[in-house]
């Protein structure tokens, strides 16, 4: 089995969810990203980047003239591929919906499954039970490159850089042409502040999603409308190991000093990346705001539902799912689009920023999604399976159900294990979104919903 490892991923408590909300939890750090290389694994000369080659096309010029990254061109990086990973939780709903149709269950959620534990593969069990264990080591920063992110020096340096980010961010969206009213909401949904972005230095591997959440204004109040943004050391550390393993800088350098040198530059563009993708769910919330007529309904966490436009409906539904008799269906496909359309951006804003050649380009989409495929296959066969054999059911409801199964596997350690990651499965909406992150050219759709009032 191929390791699962959390992601740069969040949870979008901020925008999240039907008038219920029950999925407003920090259940879901999809489990879908690399871990970092050992240091020791290659002995390979560095490669130093590479001038730009006279023949290839000039940059655009939004790449250089929107901030002062320093451009990282190379054309001449080492070619790699991404393991094809799965994710355990995706296996095991896979799984369970084949079993199922072996049996009488006819789609009623509030029937138990006709299942037992014993009726799984009991290697693909323990195999997601190791996973789960392994997380915790792959997760730890270790402690040649803990001080790039803990402590006060590193501290300093993120925050100063996250605020840098916001206006990076800012910038790009100007010079796609959004409209300044879009800009303006985006200052006031979250302004580049550090009272309202928040970086937490601990090396804590279960520290909980990097996320956006909603502005608390009293002990029982959110403003739905406003936002906050946490953000945890491990997922930019994860997502440095996965610029490294795409080999964007060529070999990691043998030497420490190097190394770390290396690694810094991985871990300001994993931030940058994780920085972006949240933003384009304030941006998100920012395009509902300003659809919502009475400023009233606007602090509501569904104010979406009242919304004249909104970015998940306006934009792209080719990722949509039905969701059974349809109750919660918008509140889950906005939760699609919205990770969706902030991977998407994300990776589109970087791969500019950084003035990346195409084959770092599709060293990043490779290492980033490609490695997904497998993942994304097993989920387009839950969906054809659901849709067609339990066309009333609600997938995500699944989860609790699956967890009541697991709940009955024999051994202590594997029965929490296992019940934690079905219970994953609640976000399964968000999941949908991670797997079909909006390719680049449907990113034009985006810009131009934003160029409208
Ligand atoms: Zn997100």
């Amino acid at each position: 089995m191929p390791r699962l490892i959390h992601g740069l991923f969040c949870l979008i408590l901020l925008l999240a969810l039907a008038a219920c909300g029950v999925q407003d939890s920090d259940a879901t750090r999809a489990e879908t990203s690399t871990a970092p290389q050992s240091l020791t694994e290659t002995t390979e000369i560095p490669v130093i980047p590479t001038r730009r080659s006279t023949s290839s096309p000039a940059p655009a010029p939004s790449a250089s003239s929107l901030s002062a990254i320093p451009s990282i061109y190379d054309e001449t990086i080492p070619v790699t591929r991404a393991e094809r990973i799965t994710i355990s939780e995706i296996n095991l709903m896979l799984e369970a919906g084949q079993l199922l149709m072996e049996t009488n269950w006819d789609g009623d959620k509030d029937t138990p499954l006709p299942l037992r534990p014993e009726n799984f593969n009991q290697g693909n069990l323990q195999a997601y039970i190791e996973d789960e264990q392994a997380d915790e080591q792959d997760f730890t920063i270790p402690a040649e490159l803990e001080s790039l992110y803990i402590g006060a020096e590193a501290t300093t340096e993120i925050e100063s850089l996250l605020l840098t980010a916001h206006g990076e961010y800012l910038a790009y969206l100007e010079a796609q042409g959004v409209l300044p009213l879009y800009l303006e909401e985006v200052r006031r949904v979250l302004p580049a502040t550090l009272e309202r972005i928040t970086y937490h230095p601990e090396n804590d591997p279960t520290a909980p999603p990097t996320a956006v959440e909603s502005l608390q204004i009293s002990d029982e109040r959110k403003d739905h409308s406003q936002a906050v943004m946490n953000l945890y050391p491990v997922d930019i550390f994860n997502g440095a190991g996965g610029l490294e393993e795409a080999r964007l800088l060529g070999e990691p350098p043998t030497g420490a000093n190097e190394y770390r040198t290396y690694h810094r530059q991985l871990r300001d563009m994993a931030l940058r990346q994780l920085f972006w993708h949240e933003m384009t769910h304030v941006l998100q919330r920012a395009y509902v705001n300003l659809h919502v007529e009475d400023p009233a309904e606007r602090t509501r966490k569904s104010s979406y539902l009242f919304a004249t436009h909104t970015l998940f409906k306006d934009v792209d539904t080719q990722y949509h799912w039905k969701w059974g008799n349809g109750f919660f269906a918008d509140s889950n496909n906005k939760q699609v689009s919205d990770e969706s359309q902030a991977d998407g951006i994300a990776y589109e804003m970087l791969t500019t920023l950084y003035d990346m050649s195409d084959v770092q380009k599709a060293a990043v989409w490779d290492h980033q999604f490609g490695r997904l495929d497998k993942a994304r296959q097993n989920l387009n066969e839950i969906r054809l399976l659901f849709e067609q054999n339990y066309p009333d059911f609600t997938p995500e409801e699944f989860g609790d159900l699956l967890a009541e199964v697991m709940s009955n596997y024999p051994q202590n350690e594997g029965r929490r294990q296992l019940t934690t990651i079905a219970f994953r499965l609640a976000a399964i909406p968000a999941y949908i979104g991670y797997l079909n992150p909006m390719e680049p050219d449907d990113t034009p759709k985006f810009w131009e919903a934003l160029r409208q009032e």
